[in-house]
């Protein structure tokens, strides 16, 4: 990538990580995502399961429902919009919101830790470039983009799921839940 993109990339995923901040304080598992359409964001989703009391309320959904508002508003087809946009989520989509992706033919994500526990652009499926029939076509990948901050987050989130737990047990807990990872090396060797 050059490094013009790159830094553009990043300046996306700043945005989308102050999105997952915003879960967070809202008692949200901390995901946050944009989607962007020429270079304008048209969704902007964070988790809602907790708030709406449905699982399947994840952060590109949210996102992916206000882009189909934005095209109603501006009268475009959505068929000729999702194939124009580029998804920036701070954690690895999950296998649902990965064949969401792939059933809205949106080609692009990127995206900053890994899911290790349900992630659906490798992790623990590859929805994102396997050889499926009658569901979409394989979307590109990005990965490792603000992982650290994104798995920062996650962490935080777990930390005040426990408030009252004694410290040697929130981080075995913490351990065995915790499913994100930033690619390069299991949380739990920086975990100390
Ligand atoms: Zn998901």
């Amino acid at each position: 990538m050059a490094e013009g993109e790159e830094a553009a990339v990043l300046a996306w995923m700043d945005q989308a990580l102050d999105v997952a901040k915003e879960a967070l304080e809202k008692g949200e598992v901390p995901v946050g995502c944009l989607l962007v359409y020429n270079g304008e964001v048209i969704g902007r989703g964070r988790n809602e399961v907790n708030e709406t009391k449905n699982a399947t309320r994840h952060a590109e959904m949210v996102a992916i429902d206000q882009v189909l508002d934005w095209c109603k508003q501006h009268n475009r087809d959505y068929k000729e919009v999702f194939p124009q946009l580029v998804l920036y989520v701070t954690v690895e989509p999950c296998i649902m919101c990965a064949a969401a992706v792939r059933l809205m033919k949106i080609p692009r994500v990127v995206y900053g830790c890994r899911n290790e526990r349900f992630g659906g652009c490798g992790s623990v499926l590859s929805i994102s470039s396997d050889d499926m029939v009658d569901s979409g076509d394989p979307f590109e990948c990005s990965s490792g983009y603000r992982a650290e901050e994104a798995v920062e987050l996650l962490k935080a989130f777990y930390r005040q799921e426990n408030p009252n737990a004694p410290k040697s047990k929130v981080r075995k807990k913490d351990r065995r839940q915790q499913p994100y990872t930033d690619g390069r090396q299991k949380l739990t060797k920086n975990d100390t």
